[in-house]
């Protein structure tokens, strides 16, 4: 491990609820506002410095709703001061343009897929339009977009959306693992993950999100490799095979005693912004 790796500070994301975890798979998944808010500033006082937000209907089910987005974004702002808020525009929760209509809160970050797979019961559909629109839509309103990469080739588009200025700054790309009928976990496909993002971009900061499981997993190679880590009920519900995690804060602070063992040190709000490269609330 070289000591870039060492020193640099790594951001943990936490990702509260996602739009398939229920109360009947962890009771602890926050669903109503008050839940994912006091859910989340759990997690920022364990180490989390960026919260993925989905949102929820009265009824549990996922929604684009913008109102509930900008709900749990004040929310996450007045209780979590400086935490970075990241609002999914991911598929499960709404189809075409209703998936950005939350983009005009001009939250610091959004979820960009950039390319279409296979989910475990259907087809996840991102069709070139709709990511150009929602990149035409994230660089309007000043927000970082996270690349979703649920397989190799949406590295390779991040890169060329950054070359032609689709993305106005350098993508923060993030491998998804474990989803099943996509990217399995795999160690070499991570490694050429890892080797693809510095051969297109650079230095560039990226993360990854072991699905399920392997949650914990991926989050050691990552941390081990100079890279940022995703946690939380939405990507897994269960601390080990036989105990279900009590809460996102628990899965927190599992990432945060790894950067432990790895002598990683954990990034403030101020150090994962800068890291980041957003304009918004860096000192
Ligand atoms: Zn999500």
């Amino acid at each position: 491990m070289s000591d870039t790796v060492v020193k640099t500070p790594c951001i943990i994301c936490v990702a509260i609820t996602g739009s398939v975890p229920t109360k009947a798979d962890n009771p602890a998944v926050p669903v109503s506002l008050s839940e994912q808010v006091e859910s989340t500033h759990e997690a920022f006082e364990a180490g989390a410095t960026i919260a993925h937000c989905h949102v929820r209907d009265d009824a549990g089910n996922p929604t684009s709703d913008p109102t509930r987005f900008a709900n749990l974004k004040q929310g996450i702002e007045t209780h979590c001061p400086g935490m970075i808020v990241q609002l999914s525009t991911g598929g499960r929760s709404g189809a075409g343009h209703a998936r950005g209509g939350m983009l005009p809160l001009a939250p610091d970050m959004a979820s960009l897929s950039v390319g279409s797979n296979n989910f475990p019961t259907r087809v996840y559909e991102n069709p070139p339009d709709l990511i150009d629109w929602l990149a035409s839509e994230m660089a309007k309103h000043d927000v970082k977009p996270e690349i979703e990469a649920f397989d190799l080739s949406h590295i390779f588009r991040a890169a060329v959306m950054y070359q032609n200025g689709q993305i106005k700054d350098v993508p923060y790309v993030q491998f998804v693992m474990g989803v099943k009928n996509a990217m399995p976990v795999d160690r070499e496909v991570f490694d050429f993950y890892v080797h693809t993002v510095r051969r297109l971009l650079g230095d560039a900061p990226w993360c990854a999100a072991g699905i399920g499981a392997n949650q914990i997993v991926v989050n050691e190679w990552s941390i081990a490799a100079g890279g940022h880590v995703r946690t939380g009920l939405e990507d897994n519900v269960r601390l080990n095979r036989d105990t279900l995690a009590p809460s996102n804060a628990a899965l927190v602070a599992r990432a945060v005693e790894l950067c432990d063992a790895y002598k990683r040190p954990i990034a403030t709000t101020a150090e994962a912004r800068s890291i980041l490269g957003l304009r918004k609330g860096v000192a």
